[in-house]
């Protein structure tokens, strides 16, 4: 642990509060029918799909079938906003809808499933978290993307994965100190990178946190010809094997470019079906979560995204049920965070923008 930089206490979720991993059961013909009754439904109300890589492939194939688009969740939400669709449909989790809600006020933005929500979100509590800003004044809030809306208020910058160490490198250069939240796994290999003052909220997800570091170099052994690729949410023993750390847009880039055949992704795995259409001739392989202390969450996929299906999003196209609100007052103060990046990086060209969760 460097030696500036401090640890606040640990946010793990109770085990109430993860739903088991749950997916829809439909045969073919069913799959079809539904498909042909949202793209009808799509049309009547000039509605787009905005779904995030980790979502079922199905979900993802519709959305690429009809406009709309599969990618990151600040990528999600840019879309949303170049679109002239009234209505967005968000596949993802909430905090996903909140930022299209917030970058799109005037857009109406439903979601298959309220309750699909993030552990990192869960465990970073606005009131506990404002409570803990107001004690330490004089440092800046840096809040990564999967947060509530009222935390991103609170924050001075959102950051994305893949853009979080530029931002902290260039806060670090004016002085800066620095509150990160919530997920400390990613905040520790920020700091590693940057070397910067941290304050670092022990959030994390429960996705990547299961994948290990001994079983990984276990595989790396029987697999030497392998490229590692791993997601920055994962713990460091994890990061410390890879040949690449980015976020799930730079995990896809990197399967396309990198001239190897095998790959260990340590990310969720429904990021796969858009590897697989990059280059199915490459090889994929899950990282380990199994081992010591495997528990039911140790299956590489999040059990709030998998919330999200085809019956679900037919449901809420023809109710209108299941819309997010933002109350005015949260979205002007989030929306200033979130631009702070968007003008941040277009200034700087050596950061890539799509990244996110
Ligand atoms: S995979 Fe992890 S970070 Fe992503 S939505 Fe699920 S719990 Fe949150």
């Amino acid at each position: 642990m460097n030696s500036e930089t401090t640890y606040l206490r640990s946010y793990t979720l109770k085990k109430e509060q993860i739903p088991p991993v749950i997916s829809e059961d439909i045969d073919d013909y069913e799959r079809e029918s539904l498909k042909k009754k949202i793209k009808e439904l799509l049309d009547q109300q000039e509605a787009v799909i905005v779904s995030h890589y980790y979502t079922d492939s199905d979900l993802q194939i519709l959305a690429d079938e009809t406009g709309g688009c599969v990618s990151d969740s600040l990528d999600m939400a840019r879309f949303g906003n170049q679109s002239s669709a009234k209505t967005l449909i968000v596949c993802g989790v909430r905090f996903m809808g909140e930022t299209a809600k917030i970058l799109n006020p005037e857009k109406r933005i439903l979601m298959p499933d309220m309750d699909a929500n993030c552990s990192l979100d869960l465990g970073c509590p606005e009131d506990e978290f404002s409570k803990f800003c107001d004690e330490n004044p004089e440092h800046v809030v840096v809040v990564y993307a999967n947060t509530s809306a009222a935390v991103k208020a609170r924050a001075d910058w959102m950051v994305t994965s893949g853009s979080a160490v530029d931002v902290i490198n260039y806060l670090k250069k004016k002085n800066k100190k620095i509150i990160w939240a919530p997920d400390k796994y990613l905040g520790e290999y920020v700091q590693k990178k940057s070397g910067a003052e941290m304050l670092i909220w022990q959030g994390s997800c429960i996705v990547h946190e299961e994948f290990k570091g001994k079983e990984l170099a276990s595989l790396r052994k029987n697999h030497p010809d392998a490229k590692v690729l791993v997601h920055p949410e994962s713990p460091s023993s994890v990061i410390e094997q890879a040949d690449m750390v980015g976020s799930t847009t730079e995990i896809i880039r990197a399967f396309g470019d990198m001239n190897a055949k095998k790959f260990i992704v340590a990310t969720d795995k429904g990021i796969f079906h858009k590897m697989k259409e990059l280059a199915n001739n490459k090889i994929i392989m899950e990282a380990p979560t199994a081992g010591k202390g495997a528990t039911c969450t140790s299956c590489a996929h999040c059990p709030w995204m998998a919330m999200n299906s085809l019956k679900k999003l037919l449901h809420v196209l023809k109710t209108g049920e299941n819309e997010i609100f933002v109350e005015d007052q949260i979205i002007s103060s989030a929306k200033n965070s979130i631009e702070k990046l968007l003008k941040f990086t277009s200034n700087n060209q050596s950061i890539g923008l799509a990244n996110d969760a």
